[in-house]
């Protein structure tokens, strides 16, 4: 087969994504097109494409997700291909045929593929086909609350009531004993209903103290197939990831190419082409357990990059134009260690409730081993329209230890004002004594965090930087310097003494 090439790129997204694709992009020589809601008319990702056109509106429905104009769009620019990075059309069979159909390339899995592995338990029907270890439940829709009773009892409670379409860490339902599941069945149904507009639920067991792992892979259209090591996402909040390792410090060589191997054939199982992430629960005795398969790129994929040295959005496009992989499994090799934080614009101390408003000052932390991929600049006006995500920080260490200060001292250097950030969280995570030995899994946050914690590091720094600040001014004369940090507003000033 000969590759096709691609010249245009239009992005069917926003934000850090948008900016992040157009890069690789156009490292590769390729155009790209952005398209933008009226709020994020002047974002960056519409400044730094070579074209940008509206969408006309601001709800997610009119816009982003509007896969007519989108391809309208498409057309009319002239372009070869999409990418849909993640989030809003990217795991929608319907936009890749739309896509396909109009003669474009989709950068991304088949439809076929992304169906097969869209549904819960259609997924896990075919990993159970495929020999890798699913977590005891069903693998089909339920039928009616006599059989939910009846399978929840034949593997043991507690045990988890899913949405079949469920995502985004919504649509599940625990439930501990038998006299709870009547109720917990109807309600998740109906909530299922709501948010995902079907009734299908299934039944999961609960694992107690699991740990998230996922792998990343790759797979091009020769049948090659490769893994790209884990990523450590058991630090979450309201089961969505927050902070993301690579590698996990709790994976051994072996487990880690068994763990890979399930990923390669579960991949192999579904005809699947391009970049995608298996993802697993790994239960306290290091079981690992298929949990689904997300079929695009991750929010948390730098990390993988940073370790692996390969830029994985410019992969999925080679990939895309029919090439094969540049690189065999035995010629995948990691180096050291990389962290993500996701900085989003929510309050840490107030129910971590989204902040809106202008961003006034802004100043990333830089320096050796530190990326920053962001969708946003000074005065960019944070909207509720959207997912709260402003960007991620991301560090490369030689090891662990490294990655963690160097991850410390980026978030100390990161600066905004305008809008409340969960950066002071992100501190609080990474300075954990728990997080820094490795011994955390998914109930880290509600185990550890509480809001007054900032509020206390908050003071203790306080006294600690006015502490310093006499005894400098009492050394050194007047005119220092002295920041002061105001965590409930994520505001920062420096203030001038003795002057
Ligand atoms: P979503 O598609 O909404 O992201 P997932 O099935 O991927 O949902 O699960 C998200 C998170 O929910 C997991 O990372 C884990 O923290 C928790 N979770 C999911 N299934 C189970 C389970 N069977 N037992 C315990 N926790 C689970």
């Amino acid at each position: 087969m000969k590759p096709k090439v691609i010249k245009k790129i239009l992005i069917a997204n926003r934000g850090e994504i948008a900016l992040r694709i157009h890069r690789s992009a156009s490292e590769m020589g390729i155009q790209t097109v952005a398209i933008f809601s009226d709020a994020d008319r002047r974002a960056p990702h519409v400044l730094q494409a070579n074209e940008a056109y509206s969408l006309n509106g601001n709800l997610s429905k009119d816009t982003y997700l509007d896969i007519k104009k989108i391809i309208d769009i498409a057309h009319a620019s002239h372009c070869d291909a999409i990418h849909p990075g993640y989030g809003f059309l990217s795991e929608n069979p319907d936009f890749v045929d739309a896509t396909t159909s109009a003669g474009l390339i989709f950068i991304g899995p088949s439809s076929a593929a992304m169906r097969s592995m869209g549904g819960k338990t259609g997924a896990r029907e075919l990993m159970a086909k495929a020999n890798v270890p699913i977590i005891p439940g069903t693998t089909y829709p339920l039928k009616d609350f006599t059989e939910a009773a009846k399978v929840a009892k034949s593997i043991g409670y507690p045990i988890l009531i899913k949405a079949v379409h469920g995502g985004g860490g919504k649509g599940m339902r625990k439930v501990d004993e038998v006299g709870e599941l009547e109720q917990s069945f109807s309600q998740a149904k109906s909530e299922s209903k709501s948010s995902f507009g079907s009734e299908s639920v299934f039944i999961e067991k609960y694992l107690q103290n699991p740990r998230h792992i996922e792998i990343q892979i790759l797979a091009d259209m020769h049948g090659n197939v490769i893994y790209l090591g884990e990523r450590e996402c058991s630090v979450q909040r309201r089961h969505q990831k927050v902070v993301e390792e690579c590698p996990s410090s709790l994976l051994t060589p072996d487990i880690r190419k068994r763990m890979g191997e399930a990923a390669v054939n579960a991949v192999q199982k579904c005809g699947y082409v391009n970049a995608g992430t298996v993802e697993f629960l790994m239960d306290s005795d290091k079981s690992f357990y298929f949990l689904e398969m997300n079929t695009r790129l991750q929010v948390e994929h730098p990390v993988t990059e940073m370790v692996f040295g390969l830029d994985l959005v410019k992969a999925q496009i080679r990939i895309a134009q029919g090439e094969e992989l540049s690189l065999t499994q035995e010629q995948v090799v990691p180096r050291g260690h990389a962290i993500e934080c996701r900085i989003y614009a929510e309050d840490p101390l107030e129910g971590f409730i989204p902040s809106t408003g202008r961003v006034e000052d802004y100043m990333p932390s830089e320096g050796y081993g530190i990326r920053h991929d962001s969708g946003i600049m000074r005065g960019s006006e944070i909207v509720h329209f959207y997912d709260p995500l402003l960007s991620k920080l991301v560090v490369w260490g030689a090891d662990r230890s490294e990655s963690i200060r160097k991850m410390k001292r980026a978030l100390e250097e990161f600066k905004i004002s305008g809008v409340s950030t969960t950066i002071p969280f992100c501190a609080f995570v990474i300075s954990h004594p728990k997080f820094i030995e490795g011994e955390y899994d998914i109930h880290f946050v509600e185990k550890y965090y509480h809001p007054d914690k900032l509020i206390r590091s908050e003071e203790e720094e306080l006294i600690a930087s006015l502490a310093a600040a006499s005894m400098h001014n009492w050394d050194s004369g007047k005119g220092k310097e002295m920041r002061e940090h105001s965590i409930s507003s994520g505001n920062w000033k420096n203030k001038r003494f003795d002057e």
